[in-house]
């Protein structure tokens, strides 16, 4: 990785069983810094347990994951966004301070917000547009909001690389369209590279770099360019996979970098 400094995301041969049964099976792939990535597949493909290896949630895999970081814990340089906001029904949380939590979590054990602590969360809420709703509870939200909201918090952490889990799904178009402004903000503001686990990237077709095809193996690793190539398009929508996987099918159309 040393002497890969553009490469910010490395899996290397990567495979993981549940017991028996093999999930991942010798994954390989380069995601470059600053680039958004798309991981895609059906049901089952496996795509959780290959964000949760490159986390480090899971352990116990053959071969290598790592996010190349110049922070010293690499878990303050990885943002996370996991599919849904637990909400706490007891304990009223307020958008500002839910969003300051993944400041504090990113940052140090013990501290007080500074001046420059509220100035990167007041711009973090406002970047997914909640600015509005900076003191609303979180319970009141709608799921887009508090989709955008999930985002926020991650991005407090000012992370390296920043890896979304399903982040579109069941959202409005509004919300869809202020999560696309977030994501490319994010990417030109902070140089984060994203890589975006989704069934559905028709809100971010126009920032995609990499698309990742997964069926326990990756089947497709390329450019939008070249998947449009094969007649494929990035509009892509969960009931259209079946398509694209047996289009996949072909040994021309695969391709590993
Ligand atoms: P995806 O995110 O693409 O839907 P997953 O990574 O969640 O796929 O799951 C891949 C396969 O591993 C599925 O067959 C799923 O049933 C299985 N699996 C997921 N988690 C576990 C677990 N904790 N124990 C056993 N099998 C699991």
């Amino acid at each position: 990785m040393a002497d890969q400094p553009n490469i910010a995301i490395e899996v290397k041969d990567l495979s993981f069983s549940y017991g028996d049964s093999k999930v991942l099976d010798s994954i390989s792939f380069e995601v470059e810094k600053n680039k958004l990535c798309a991981l895609v597949g059906p049901n089952g493909s496996g795509k959780s347990t290959l964000i949760k290896c490159i986390t480090g949630l899971l352990n116990g895999y053959t071969g290598r994951a790592q996010v190349n970081c110049t922070h010293k814990h690499q878990s303050h340089s990885i943002g996370y966004v996991p599919q849904r906001l637990f909400i706490s029904e007891r304990v009223p949380v307020s958008v500002f301070e839910a969003v300051s939590t993944g400041r504090i979590l990113g940052s140090r054990k013990w501290f007080r917000l500074n001046a420059k602590d509220k100035e990167v969360i007041e711009h973090s809420i406002d970047s997914v547009g909640l600015l509005g709703h900076r003191n609303c509870r979180i319970d009141e939200l709608s799921g887009g909001q508090q989709q955008r909201l999930l985002i926020a918090k991650a991005l407090v952490s000012e992370p390296e690389v920043l890896i979304l889990d399903e982040p579109t799904a069941g959202i409005d178009s509004q919300s869809q369209e202020l999560f696309r402004n977030a994501i490319d903000h994010t990417i030109q503001e902070h140089n984060t590279t994203v890589l975006l686990v989704s069934h559905e990237l028709s809100a971010v077709s126009d920032l995609v770099d990499q698309i990742l095809v997964l069926k326990n193996s990756i089947i497709f690793n390329g450019t939008v360019q070249e998947l449009s190539e094969h007649g494929v398009s990035v509009g892509l929508h969960e009931h259209d996979l079946p398509f694209w996987l047996e289009r996949f099918k072909t040994d021309e159309l695969r391709k590993s970098k």
